[in-house]
């Protein structure tokens, strides 16, 4: 399970609509499964089916999460037609076994929902993601 405030989600749904017809990405930080902070990252891609962090970025994210100590919780990213569920491609691209891959679907634009998964070699399963 994953918790996430509902103002960080709000904030995160934000940024997915401003990126549309793009989609958005980041990063998600904090501690015991609990969201503490959101980094909203560049998509290099700039494309409406995939993602991909900027390297700099990313890296320079990384290291203040640690000196903050706290852990990379989740990447996030959104899905500006489709399902919330993770692609062939987001499943090739999921590098990381410990983190949760938040998935925000804008098929309803107006009520873009969110879904958590964890991919690990190439398996993906679903985990509870809690918005409080
Ligand atoms: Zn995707």
């Amino acid at each position: 399970m994953i918790i996430l405030k509902k103002e960080l989600f709000v904030q995160i749904k934000t940024q997915c609509i401003k990126e549309f017809p793009n989609e958005a990405c980041g990063i998600l930080a904090g501690r015991d499964a609990r969201i503490e902070r959101v980094y909203e990252m560049t998509n290099v891609d700039k494309s409406p089916a995939s993602y991909f962090m900027d390297a700099k970025e990313q890296l320079r994210v990384m290291k203040e999460i640690r000196n903050l100590g706290l852990e990379m919780l989740g990447i996030y990213h959104s899905h500006v037609a489709s399902a919330a569920y993770p692609s062939a491609h987001d499943v090739e691209m999921a590098f990381y076994p410990d983190v949760s891959y938040i998935i925000i679907s804008l098929k309803n634009r107006n009520n873009p929902s969110a879904k958590s998964f964890r991919i690990i070699d190439g398996e993906i399963s679903e985990e509870e993601l809690k918005i409080e």
